[in-house]
């Protein structure tokens, strides 16, 4: 896994415990103790948006559950099962995950105006073009700083969310000729979740880690969810596979003879 943000550090915590509670199973004739997981980090720690505290805890439970942790360590290349570092160390691996981030879509080439880091669209706090102030950018292709001092706001869900309220306000306002409001980003938290009875959380003020986090990150999933059945649906799924270790859908391959 390279790339340790929310997204590598839950990936290589949910494909350790497919390894050990699934394929073993399904797979009786692999030595599944042979698996290596590597989670590589260019910067020197893990969930680059939390807490120290918490990136040392997560760090410890990826280690609990088999993760090797490499922290300082940038991918240079992936020529077919060869992954080089920079630093020249090369490792042999047949599976490389890319969870180091993603670019704005290719649409904001299109605009003509210079974008910023990761191919995003500059845009002003009312989050319109400078130059074009009838287009409107929002979400992970938006680049706007002034979160936690002079950062970018984060390509996360709550961002595109609110700035979607936002932006439909600003075009009723700008059809109007009133004027426009700026974007204040209500930062709920953060939160991720590790493996079972694992996670971390920092939202409301609260830092968790391990069992309590991992309670918390459920309760939050499910109170967001639209409507009493489909929370139900989901709390009864968690259940089951919590105690099953198994879903009803899967695909099984045969060994290669
Ligand atoms: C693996 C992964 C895990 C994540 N986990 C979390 C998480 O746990 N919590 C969280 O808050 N955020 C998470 N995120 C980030 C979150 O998904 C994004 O911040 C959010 O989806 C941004 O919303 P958006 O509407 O800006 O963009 P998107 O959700 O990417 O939607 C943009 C849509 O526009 C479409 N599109 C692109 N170009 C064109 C075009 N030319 N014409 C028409 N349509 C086009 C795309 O196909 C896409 O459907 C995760 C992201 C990834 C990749």
């Amino acid at each position: 896994m390279v790339g340790a943000g929310p997204t590598g550090v839950e990936l290589a915590g949910a494909f350790a415990e497919l390894i050990r509670h699934v394929i073993r199973k399904d797979y009786p004739m692999l030595d599944v103790a042979q698996a290596v997981i590597m989670l590589v980090e260019a910067s020197a720690h893990v969930l680059p948006p939390f807490h120290d505290s918490l990136r040392q805890s997560a760090v410890r439970q990826l280690e609990s559950l088999g993760v090797e942790v490499r922290l300082n360590t940038m991918l240079d290349l992936v020529e077919g099962q060869t992954v080089r570092f920079k630093d020249g160390t090369e490792f042999q691996s047949c599976t490389v995950v890319w969870s180091a981030g993603v670019r704005g879509a290719n649409l904001g080439d299109a605009l003509g105006v210079k974008l910023a880091k990761q191919s995003r669209v500059p845009i002003t706090p009312s989050l319109n073009l400078a130059e074009y102030p009838e287009v409107f950018v929002i979400g992970d292709m938006a680049y706007l700083e002034g979160y936690k001092g002079n950062q970018a706001h984060p390509m996360v869900a709550q961002v595109a969310i609110q700035m979607g309220k936002t932006a439909a306000n600003n075009i009723l306002a700008y059809s109007r000729r009133h004027t426009l409001k700026a974007f204040r980003y209500n930062d709920k938290g953060s939160m991720a979740t590790i493996g079972r009875r694992s996670a971390v959380f920092d939202a409301y003020g609260v830092r968790l880690t391990g069992m309590p986090a991992w309670f918390s990150w459920m309760g939050a999933h499910l109170l967001f969810l639209i409507g009493f059945r489909n929370r139900l649906i989901v709390m009864a799924n968690w259940i089951y596979n919590y105690f099953t270790y198994d879903r009803g859908i899967r695909l099984i391959d045969r060994e290669k003879q």
